[in-house]
């Protein structure tokens, strides 16, 4: 006897679990639940296909040994199946992410609803066209071109000119890729709003410092003793105030700024301006070493460079007791040169190293607060380096002590009072 065929709400309640494991997936791992259903439901539309090539098969390769019983099974499951595939191409098709699939040649085999507006597709003609082609001078293109190896997190939306998206290209089958492009165009307005807000804030709040600032110098404490302490507390926190504000206002250009002016910065010169500084910032109580060995000049912001570089080390002086060391290294490495700076100071757990760029993350408040810290000193770093394709390393360990390094690529590097480097 045969078995009972499974009812049709067994199909479709598997596929609908299975979109909803694909949202909770695509959610964990991105952050985007569309993305995880677009990967979900064309799977599901290629299994299905499958079986029923597989099941059509089986009735052709023996078409008499087929009772027709088997053969009105056949038909009711090929009905049912198809109307799960236009379950599921519709639920695609509704998806407010754009969902391309590509054949191996990049060729467009089939998009949806939200592909059109967000990518400029246009149907039916851009079936089978080249993609590469149809966003042809858009950034999309340029990445796809390139291989489209990492995702886009930020490009224009070729749709759309006030759009953005957050692209990525992932393989599918046996030499399809997926192309997956998520709308972000929301979160970009906030963000722009954020850093608005806060350059905003910043800039009103310089005036007034400056004018308060003035005034408390003004003061001198052998005309009130009695006040002498509330006035060199009140100095030391509106002097606070200021670096902050100033360190606020120089994060919001290094956001927006995209690219730096390519400028000859002489390392032999800015390397002992820092140690300089290091020094008298550290009034004697440290050991302090400069080692550089790396013969080469920089290409970029000399005064962006300048910021980043001497706040390491002003971060090793503040964050080592006296009696401790520190080495400012400028070496050559295979594919570049690496500026570090390593001290013996209290180090850091490696529970805290991810967040340590984040602005105002301190590993202790009270110490970087001491040591006349704003915390936002290793983003402005991080900024600085990522507008020189500069990638920051941090290596430390509890109670032995930390090595910060930078690391640029010879694109940045030129012979001191020379040429280009290659
Ligand atoms: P801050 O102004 O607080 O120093 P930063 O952004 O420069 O802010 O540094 C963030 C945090 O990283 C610091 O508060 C400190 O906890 C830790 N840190 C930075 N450099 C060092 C270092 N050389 N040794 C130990 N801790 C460090």
């Amino acid at each position: 006897m045969t078995p009972p065929t499974p009812p049709s709400w067994k199909l479709s309640t598997a596929l609908a679990a299975a979109l909803g494991a694909g949202a909770v997936l695509g959610w964990l791992v991105g952050g985007h639940a569309a993305a995880g259903i677009a990967l979900v439901a064309v799977a599901e539309v290629v299994l299905l296909l499958t079986r029923i090539r597989h099941q059509a098969r089986a009735m052709m390769a023996a078409p008499t040994a087929a009772s027709p019983l088997q053969h009105d099974r056949f038909m009711t499951r090929s009905r049912r199946i198809a109307s799960s595939l236009r379950d599921l191409r519709n639920a695609a098709g509704q998806l407010p992410d754009a969902v391309v699939l590509l054949d191996q040649q990049q060729n467009i085999r089939w998009f949806n609803h939200a592909a059109e507006s967000l990518l400029g597709l246009h149907r039916p003609d851009d079936r089978g066209a080249s993609l590469q082609q149809q966003l042809a001078g858009s950034e999309l293109a340029g990445w796809l071109r390139d291989g489209a190896r990492e995702p886009l997190t930020d490009a224009v939306a070729p749709g759309r000119a006030d759009g953005r998206l957050n692209v990525s290209l992932l393989p599918f089958g046996d030499h399809e890729q997926l192309l997956l492009a998520h709308d972000i165009s929301h979160l970009s307005r906030l963000e722009q709003v954020r850093r608005d807000f806060v350059a905003n804030v910043s800039h009103e709040l310089r005036t007034p410092l400056t004018v308060i600032h003035g005034y408390l110098e003004l003061l001198d404490p052998e005309d009130v003793p009695e006040l002498a302490p509330v006035l060199g507390e009140m100095r030391t926190q509106s002097k606070r105030m200021g670096q902050i504000v100033e360190d606020l206002l120089t994060l919001s250009r290094l956001e927006t700024q995209h690219e730096v002016a390519d400028e000859r910065v002489p390392m032999a010169a800015l390397l002992a301006t820092v140690r300089k500084e290091a020094e008298a910032l550290s009034q004697g109580r440290h050991r302090i070493v400069l080692e550089s060995t790396a013969e080469a000049d920089l290409l970029g912001s000399p005064k962006d460079l300048h910021s980043a570089l001497s706040n390491l080390a002003s971060n090793a002086v503040r964050y080592t007791p006296a009696g401790g060391s520190i080495t400012i290294r400028w070496q050559r490495v295979a594919d570049g040169a690496v500026y570090s700076v390593t001290d013996t100071g209290f180090g850091i757990p490696a529970s805290h190293l991810a967040r340590l760029t984040e602005r105002f993350y301190r590993v202790s408040s009270s110490r970087s607060r001491e040591s006349g810290g704003t915390g936002l000193g290793l983003s402005i770093v991080k900024h600085v380096l990522n507008l020189h394709q500069a990638q920051l390393k941090i290596e430390s360990a509890p109670g032995i002590g930390s090595t910060f390094s930078c690391h640029f690529g010879s694109a940045r590097l030129l012979v001191p009072g020379g040429g280009d480097e290659s």
